[in-house]
Formats: C-alpha cells, structure tokens, sequence
C-alpha cells in the first residue's frame, strides 16, 4: 500500500510556508488527538500519519529531499527520523509535544509505554551543612542546634503549588509521564533517550492558578532550628544523614536529607589517631630519673599520672579507655603517652661541674635493656 503524500496528508500545497504547514499540522493532531478518540484506531493512524508528515515538511532539509525524491528519501535509512514503520505516539509527543501547548484540558490521558503517569516521585534537594566539633565532643558525643535555611512545605496550598480549591492538570506535553523520549539517527543507529519533560520539569502536572503564597512552587524557603544528635568517635569528613531533614520537593513529594559533615578542632596538645589518642609527654632529666608524678591532659580535663624511677625516653605508657570510643559504639580507644626526656641546651655553671662529675660516674654509662622492647619496635607499635 502507498504511503499519501505528505503535503495532502497535512492538506497544504506544495509550496506552503511553515507557518501555515504547522497550523496544518496543529488542526489534525488536535483533531485525532487519542484523548478525544479514544480506542479509534484510523484516528491513531492518522495521529501518526500528520505528525510523520510535519516531522518532514517541518524540517527544511527533509523538505528539500522529500521534495526531490518523495517517500524514497527516507527508506533504506535515508536519513528520516523514522523506525519500526512510523513514529510512536511517545515519539510524537517527545517532538511536537508543544504544538498542543494552549490548548487546555487533555486530561486523563496516560499510559504511553508502559509507565505511568507521574514518573517517580520527586525528592527535594538534599541540604549539607558543616559542623565543627571539638576534641571533648567528639569523644562524648553532642546535641548540636543548627540554624539551617531551607524550603519547606507551602502551608497555604498543602504543597501543591495550586491555588487552594483549584487542581492540578496533566501535562499536555508528556500526559503525565513526567519524561519525553527522543530517538535520534546517528550513523552508529538509532540513539532513544529519555529526558524530563520540559514543560512540567518531570512532574507530570501543571497549574493554571498557582497559589499566591509560594507562587506555585509548592514550598517556601524558612529558617529552621534543626536539633542534630552526633554520636560519639565521628571523624573528620565523615558524614551523618538525617532523612527527610532537607529541602522539600517542588509541589509535592519527600523532602531531601540532611547531611552533616564533620569537621574536627584540633586539640592543642592531644592527637587523635583513630580511637586512640597521643601525647607527646616532656620529663626533666630528674624527673625520669628520680621519677614524678607529672600532670597530662585527656578528655575529661587534665589528670595525673605516676612515672616511674628510672623511666627510658621513648617507653609509650597507654591509659586504658582514655581515648574515643568507636563510633559503632564497640569498645574504647587508648590514650598513649610517650615519654620524652628534654635535653637542657646551656647550664648554669654548678650545673655543668655536676654533669661532669656525673660523666666520670659509671652509673651514667648506658645499659639499654635487651630485654626491653627496642626503641624501633616501640616505633613500630606506636604508629601501627
Ligand atoms: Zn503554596
Ligand atoms: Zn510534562
């Protein structure tokens, strides 16, 4: 069966101008259109038949060469925008969707390729904010209050965007499926891709009378306190997730998340490493010799601790439990304390005759422990 040509399908002459090619067009789709036919399948073809014929005529290439070779222009894959034997009707409307635009009231209509009108639901915008938590924090864990701008919910319209009483319309150009398919030749074949609609921005929906509260947006932006529990052995970077305590979603839908990122102080004199905690701990000659009890810092404020007679420069004394616990809530990091002998670098002058005397002393001739562990394997565990 031959194919009508395409300027008797639309009813415009051969040498009609664009404009009155796309009234043409206008007047047939909205005269076949499914919504008004529906379960008409001659309508159906004729819906696809006009559309295929202003897919041609409207494209002044694909004119020129309809012009000069007819329908044996695009067979063969001679470049038409054709497939499988015509245009599908979510073709139709992904391309000339917008010729219907101003036409009001094609409700109802839904179900083109087996998705449903609406598409997914929308989600707001997830919101991310920065908190900044010290060392006793971090270790304790903290009820933080933030003040956050974010839109909300519009009261006055529930969300909807619409004026309050009035309803919202499915979207003529993508009847409420929220995205429009194209299929493209390329000389790789035929390339479809889905993309948002671009009159509903993907909801599905439009509003004539938007609500005057929130401009038909749905939403509103506000300040809002938000109370945020961190728990305690967070890190830097680390990021909680409060669901549903971002932006809401334009006109309806659930709202974003909320997520915190976690930025550590540094303390002045402990270094966290994982759960456990370092500190660096200076003692006077006399000091480890004679041995003190010497006051350091943890997280619950400054503690003291004993030192031994005798105690070697680079022994690593762990307090138990003094650290941060593990952010799954398992068990307690460390507080590891290395010890450091400070090195005086003058002395008065009866202080050098008594290192001198203490030079020809043979109690000051060094006898590293063997059986001690050796200062790299103490390096070694410090730092695994
Ligand atoms: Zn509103
Ligand atoms: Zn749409």
């Amino acid at each position: 069966m031959g194919k009508r040509d395409y300027y008797e399908t639309l009813g415009v002459s051969k040498d009609a101008a664009q404009d009155e090619i796309k009234k043409a067009y206008r007047k047939q789709a909205l005269q076949y259109h499914p919504d008004k036919n529906q379960g008409d399948n001659e309508a159906e073809e004729k819906f696809k038949e006009a559309a295929e014929a202003y897919e041609v005529l409207s494209d002044a290439q694909k004119r020129q060469k309809y012009d000069q070779f007819g329908h044996a222009a695009f067979q063969n894959g001679g470049g038409g925008g054709f497939h499988g034997g015509g245009m599908t009707m979510e073709d139709i409307f992904s391309q000339f969707g917008d010729i219907f635009g101003g036409f009001g009231g094609f409700g109802g209509f839904g179900g083109f390729g087996g998705s449903s009108r609406g598409g997914g639901v929308t989600k707001g915008s997830n919101l991310r904010v920065k908190v900044t938590l010290n060392l006793e924090e971090v270790a304790k864990g903290v009820e933080k209050k933030i003040k956050v701008k974010k839109y909300v919910s519009c009261d006055a319209c529930g969300g909807s965007g619409a004026k309050h009483g009035t309803a919202k319309d499915t979207c003529h150009t993508c009847h409420g499926q929220g995205q429009v398919t194209r299929v493209t030749n390329t000389f790789l074949g035929q390339m479809q891709t889905a993309s948002a609609c671009p009159t509903c921005h993907g909801e599905g929906t439009t509003i004539s009378q938007k609500c005057e509260s929130c401009y038909g947006e749905g939403m509103v932006k506000e300040e809002e306190v938000i109370k945020i529990n961190i728990p305690a052995g967070v890190a830097e970077g680390m990021q909680v997730k409060m669901s549903g305590k971002g932006n809401a979603a334009r006109r309806g839908g659930i709202n974003g998340d909320l997520m915190v990122i976690i930025h550590e102080e540094n303390h002045p004199e402990l270094t966290r490493d994982g759960s456990d905690l370092l500190y660096y701990l200076y003692l006077s000659i006399p000091q480890a010799t004679l041995g003190a009890t010497v006051e350091i810092p943890t997280v619950g404020g400054r503690a003291k601790i004993k030192i031994e007679a005798g105690t070697q420069p680079g022994r690593v004394l762990r307090l138990r439990g003094k650290g941060v616990p593990e952010v799954n809530g398992y068990g307690k990091g460390d507080l590891l304390v290395q010890i450091n002998v400070w090195i005086p670098k003058s002395l008065e002058k009866e202080e050098k005759k008594v290192f001198e005397k203490m030079e020809q002393s043979d109690t000051f001739t060094p006898r590293p422990d063997k059986n001690e562990h050796g200062f790299f394997n103490r390096m070694k565990n410090f730092f695994e």
